[in-house]
């Protein structure tokens, strides 16, 4: 008997080498298989030919092998490069190109017969199929079925976790519905069991719809009710009321080496207003990248410790605590408050006196627990228990991804007194998300971008211009201007990234002997991202390769060119937030999208990109962007994650807030119990 808790390990024909693969996606039982769900449909059942292709399409097409090879990439070591011709009924060939599947050219043999589907791509005015789906005719017509395609790990195929979900399919009775019969039929919904088989193994589109509907529901239901909790315990608390020490704050202000903007103005008077209260602040601010975002922060936390209250600020990675920390201790030199920095590299202090100095962990610990540090800032682990804040009044999380609410109530559980809380985002926020937010959170928005600003001129270009790439950098570098260069993000894994970084490296250092390039990649240890980005701040390194790590958050307003190599590979409010390093200070920027790609399918995305600066309707881009047989789209930066859901269902928002309201407080509590069952916190988690 096969239950929700069998072990995938345990089923009938599959082999031991393969099951331990499921573990690497985290899934380990059926019922983790069933809440697994594929993120796209392929739609057998349309097929075209060969000759009928033009790249940007969707495409399913039947086809024989005429041609099968497999071999190393010569420029990425450890690449494998598969390579097959196809011809179909209409005479026409296509080549198909697989990377890092070295088993493939020993599954597939010259003269099978696969279906193939997947997105075309031109490459050097020849059009082929990029990691197409295939799949070999079987008993049941594949092709006439639609085919879930789920994300997957190196050496786990499709055909395989396919085999394991008929199993978990099997076993969707015994997951009992969080949601009765009679609301289901009020909501006129699947039950659950039904929807979680429809969209493993859809018998019609309309019902794989259905299918996702259901389970997005789920999600949002689980979602919304975790934060009505957390708002209701919220409201509970009591906070410190901390009053507006006008005179300290006006002088900090009057000190800043720039003007602040209105919409800066106005969110600092916001959030001095709500911590004065004794209720507990939950509040966001929503600007766009490079608004100034940070100043805001600081003087907020100045305010509380000045009142030799403790405030937490959270910066998501060791190199912006770094960065935070530079920003804060200069700001604050001299004004009569002890700030830190914790991270698991580093450990400072700065007394009234104004002096930064480095001391031990121990030190920071014992200053922070004894109350005569004021501002603690790291990364997260300074929430962890092991840090005793004695007054911990509010906590700032920078860059913050889940709008606080998970946790705020980590939290909440170990104290007494709430402290206020203040999240920063960068993520614009759909009129619709801010309305349900409304309830729940205060939203401040940071429109305005700071005087004189310069726009940063986009140009997209194709992939045989280094001379115009090199040329720009050439004099970028002579008027004492910085410059980074962001190498494509070549698969999910980043090893490869790693290494197209490397080797822009090692380009760039031949190209420019006279000026220092320099490397951060993921894999470095923190340290040393942290030393590298420091050399670059200090302007000893110009030239700054990098893969997506510097993304969030880094701000270094003398780099005024933006390179991005294999534009078309990232997302549009990714090219958003990458072009957002530059243009920071009063020099002119450029960014440049390089893409070999001349599909106009790819071409018009990135103009759309490059036309505008503003976020919002970079956003609003991204959410239309998804192809119709996604079942999800590219993970968006700081939003909730959820697996189906996401911004584009404000229908399903308001459903579910009415769904939730009609219900009473202890009906709401059981059904979040069971909801979170269902959706065990690693599928929030996981990437
Ligand atoms: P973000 O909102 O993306 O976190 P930051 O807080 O890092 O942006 O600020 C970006 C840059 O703009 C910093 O160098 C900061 O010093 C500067 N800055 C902030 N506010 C202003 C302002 N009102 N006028 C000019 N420069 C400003
Ligand atoms: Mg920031």
């Amino acid at each position: 008997m096969i239950s929700l808790q069998t072990p995938i390990t345990s089923l009938p024909r599959l082999q031991p080498h393969i099951a331990k693969k499921f573990g690497q996606l985290q899934l380990v039982t059926l019922q983790d298989a069933l809440l697994y769900f594929p993120f796209r449909h392929e739609d057998f059942r349309h097929q075209t030919t060969i000759d009928q292709l033009a790249a940007g399409q969707d495409v399913t097409i039947h086809a024989t092998i005429t041609a099968l090879q497999s071999r190393r990439a010569w420029h990425r070591r450890g690449t494998t490069i598969t390579n097959a011709t196809v011809i179909d009924d209409s005479g026409a060939k296509i080549h198909a190109i697989w990377f890092n599947l070295p088993f493939l050219a020993k599954s597939l043999h010259v003269g099978d017969h696969l279906f193939l589907s997947g997105t075309v791509t031109e490459k050097n005015q020849r059009l082929q199929l990029h990691n197409p789906v295939y799949e070999k005719p079987t008993a049941t017509p594949l092709h006439e079925r639609l085919i879930p395609v789920y994300r997957t790990t190196e050496g786990l195929s499709q055909r395989q976790i396919r085999l394991v979900m008929k199993q978990a399919i099997e076993v969707a009775e015994m997951l009992t519905d969080p949601i009765s019969a009679n609301q289901l039929h009020s909501l006129r919904m699947m039950s659950l069991a039904e929807a979680l088989r429809q969209i493993h193994f859809p018998e019609s589109p309309e019902l794989a719809h259905q299918a996702v509907e259901r389970l997005k529901f789920d999600e949002l239901l689980g979602w919304h009710l975790r934060v009505l909790a957390s708002v209701a315990a919220t409201h509970q608390g009591q906070a410190p009321a901390i009053p507006f020490r006008e005179i300290e704050v006006r002088s900090f202000v009057q000190q800043l080496p720039f003007e602040l903007t209105n919409d800066q103005r106005i969110a600092a008077w916001q959030i001095l207003q709500d911590v004065a209260q004794p209720k507990p602040m939950s509040r966001l601010i929503q600007g766009d990248v490079g608004s100034g975002k940070t100043v805001v922060a600081t003087l907020v936390a100045y305010n509380v410790a000045l009142h030799q209250r403790q405030v937490a600020f959270v910066a998501p990675t060791v190199v912006l605590a770094e960065q935070h920390w530079g920003t804060a201790s200069r700001l604050l030199a001299g004004r009569g408050v002890s700030l830190a920095l914790l991270t698991g590299q580093a450990a400072k202090v700065m007394d009234a006196d104004g002096q930064p100095r480095d001391v031990t962990r121990a030190e920071v610990l014992r200053r922070v627990a004894d109350g005569s540090i004021g501002l603690l800032i790291g990364t997260h682990a300074i929430l962890q228990p092991t840090v005793v804040f004695p007054d911990l009044s509010l906590v700032i999380i920078d860059e913050q991804q889940r709008f606080g609410v998970d946790q705020r109530q980590a939290l909440l559980t170990a104290r007494t007194e709430t402290p206020h809380f203040l999240s920063l985002t960068a993520t614009p926020i759909p009129r619709s998300l801010a309305l349900w937010l409304s309830g729940v959170l205060s939203v401040s928005s940071i429109r305005q971008k700071p005087a004189g600003r310069p726009p940063i001129t986009t140009t997209i270009i194709g992939p045989n211009t280094r001379s115009v790439i090199d040329q720009a950098i050439t004099k970028t570098v002579a008027r004492h201007e910085q410059v980074y260069v962001i190498t494509p993000l070549i698969e999910e894994s980043d090893t490869l990234g790693v290494r197209a970084a490397l080797t822009e490296h090692r380009r760039l250092t031949e190209a420019f002997p006279h000026t220092t390039v320099g490397v951060v990649h993921g894999a470095m240890p923190a340290d040393e991202r942290v030393q590298v980005l420091e050399k670059f701040r200090r302007q000893e390194i110009m030239v700054l390769v990098s893969t997506t790590v510097i993304e969030v958050g880094i701000d270094v307003p003398n780099a005024t060119l933006m390179v991005i190599e294999g534009a078309e590979r990232f997302g549009v409010s990714q090219l958003h937030q990458l072009r957002g390093r530059v243009g920071r200070g009063t020099a002119p920027s450029t960014c440049f999208f390089v893409t070999d790609q001349t599909s106009p399918t790819v071409q018009q995305r990135l103009a759309k990109v490059a036309a505008t600066s503003d976020g919002l309707a970079v956003a609003e881009l991204d959410y239309n962007e998804r192809g119709a047989g996604d079942l999800y789209g590219q993970r968006q930066s700081g939003l909730p994650t959820w697996q189906l859901a996401s911004l584009t269902d404000q229908h399903l928002f308001e459903r579910v807030q009415q769904f939730a309201a009609a219900l009473e407080p202890d009906e709401q509590h059981q059904l979040r119990q069971r909801l979170s069952s269902h959706h065990p916190a690693q599928a929030f988690h996981r990437e």
